[in-house]
């Protein structure tokens, strides 16, 4: 099973793509999450990519498709992959396109949440990440069982620098303007399928099921 996972900044693509990769048994893939560990880390792709991360701007393609393109091609892809956060321009698409193609691989489902934006911003501000394994809570829609401690970890929970409401608004604008474009691009392919990201975590996952029930034969 191949899946990308689209949706605007706080869509719910992490919590999703948590569930989705246990029940599919396939990695999940997020080029946020590379770049945020790389920046940790002090690695020159973490070098490269701060200042677009805390500006809320895209990291080059050129770099983004080199990471993705290694990522892919190692042994536990073999099966499958969940990426997510990728593609986010039309060249990264394109590039993926040629990749997969290479690899003679095929994409089997590209998922679009759909949420409206005056709720994103209140889910990424409220939004608290564990440092130790990632796992996304939120103060009021998803709080942990105590404060500021990981349910699954017990790892400090921590807000993403880039969830403040200043950033928040540049970087919906960036995927108004460069990543809304890939919903045509894979709505022509035959791939999209649209799911309403506003219920619950419960219901939203519900209906991912659903689609994918549709996919297994
Ligand atoms: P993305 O990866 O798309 O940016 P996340 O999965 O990190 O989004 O979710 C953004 C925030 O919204 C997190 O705080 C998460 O706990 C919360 N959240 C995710 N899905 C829902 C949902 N269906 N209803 C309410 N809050 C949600
Ligand atoms: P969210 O889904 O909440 O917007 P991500 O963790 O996916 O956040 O992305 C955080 C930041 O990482 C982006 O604002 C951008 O700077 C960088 N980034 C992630 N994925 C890509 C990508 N495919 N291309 C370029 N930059 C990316
Ligand atoms: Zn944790």
């Amino acid at each position: 099973m191949r899946i990308l996972l689209m949706g605007p900044p706080g869509a719910g693509k992490g919590t999703q793509a948590e569930r989705i990769s246990g029940y599919c048994k396939i990695p999940h893939i997020a080029t946020g999450d590379i770049f945020r560990e790389a920046i940790r880390s002090g690695t020159d792709l973490g070098r490269q990519a701060k200042s677009y991360l805390d500006a809320g701007e895209l990291v080059p393609d050129a770099v983004t498709i080199g990471i993705v393109r290694e990522r892919v091609q190692a042994l536990d892809c073999k099966a499958g992959f969940l990426l997510d956060g990728f593609p986010r321009t039309i060249p990264q698409a394109e590039a993926l396109e040629r990749l997969l193609d290479e690899l003679s691989m095929k994409l089997d489902l590209v998922l679009n949440i759909k949420v409206a934006p005056a709720v994103l911003v209140e889910r990424l501000t409220g939004r608290r990440i564990c440092r130790q394994c990632g796992t996304s809570y939120h103060l009021v829609f998803n709080p942990p069982k105590q404060d500021g401690i990981c349910d699954r970890c017990g790892g400090e929970l921590y807000q993403r620098s880039d969830d403040t409401p200043e950033t928040v608004s540049d970087r919906m604008r960036v995927y108004t303007n460069k990543t809304a474009p890939l919903l045509k691009f894979y709505r022509q392919r035959g791939l999209l399928r649209d799911v309403d990201g506003e219920p619950g975590i419960d219901a939203v996952w519900d209906a991912i099921l659903g689609l994918l029930g549709s996919l297994d034969r």
